[in-house]
């Protein structure tokens, strides 16, 4: 057996970031990719047409066939979107749909969303120790709160203060992070931001935001960032 003392989390971490707050993605960051890849996208894939036949009725997929059938220039609205969905086209009608799709797979138990549980054990520390917590992700609001909200460890929605989507702006520019800031009342160096994406943490970075590099199971390390592989090797206080 080792005399060398088993390595504990406060051992291991090797960065310490002074911050207000925390602003975090979601896909690849604190969920795993392969989420969505192969868990969100084939069960709606798998269910266009029939939850579209099951809610012909619906004024809101009326309204969403209306729209395709507009966008794709007059030809069969279903054809449309699923041709859309198979080359992963992000036209609105498709995500509107998606999102009620995955609204449903939420709500009947089919879906679970994923987290990845060092990234649950570091948020549920941070936000105990009286760190506010934001997320930033492409994906709509609505969609990140059923995603938080059916959890595989349960409804964690308490556990942010804000979502953000692309409604203040994309994720690799500056300027979004700067409208982040300014709506969470803290100043950019004062929020660490955790993303997978190098393109996400060098627009953050350029407004002046503390960026660490989440490098999990398909992230190619970046030699610019510095990385974690896992939520222990860094800690986050005032
Ligand atoms: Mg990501």
């Amino acid at each position: 057996m080792s005399e060398l003392p088993l390595a504990t989390p406060e051992t291991q971490a090797f960065v310490h970031i002074k911050a207000d707050a925390v602003l975090l993605d979601i896909e690849g960051t604190i969920s795993p990719i392969s989420f969505v890849r192969d868990t969100l996208f084939p069960h709606s894939r798998e269910r266009l047409e029939g939850f579209v036949s099951d809610n012909l009725t619906s004024p809101i997929i009326q309204d969403i066939l209306a729209q395709a059938k507009a966008l794709a220039g007059g030809s069969d609205a279903v054809g449309a979107l699923l041709d859309w969905q198979a080359r992963d086209v992000k036209a609105p009608p498709l995500k509107k749909l998606q999102g009620l799709i995955w609204e449903s797979g939420y709500r009947s138990g089919a879906l679970r969303s994923t987290i990845f549980s060092d990234a649950l054990r570091a948020v549920k520390r941070w936000r105990s120790e009286g760190l506010p917590l934001y997320i930033y992700s492409s994906g709509s609001v609505q969609a990140q709160q059923l995603f938080f909200e059916f959890s595989v460890a349960g409804d964690l929605r308490p556990l942010f203060s804000e979502y953000f989507d692309t409604d203040v702006g994309p994720k690799t520019e500056p300027s979004s992070y700067l409208r982040i800031s300014e709506r969470i009342g803290a100043r950019p160096a004062r929020i660490a931001y955790f993303s997978d994406n190098p393109n996400e943490l060098d627009a953050a970075r350029s407004a002046d935001l503390q960026t660490v590099h989440v490098v999990k199971d398909e992230t190619p390390h970046s030699p610019e960032f510095p990385g974690i592989s896992d939520y222990c090797q860094v800690t986050v206080g005032r």
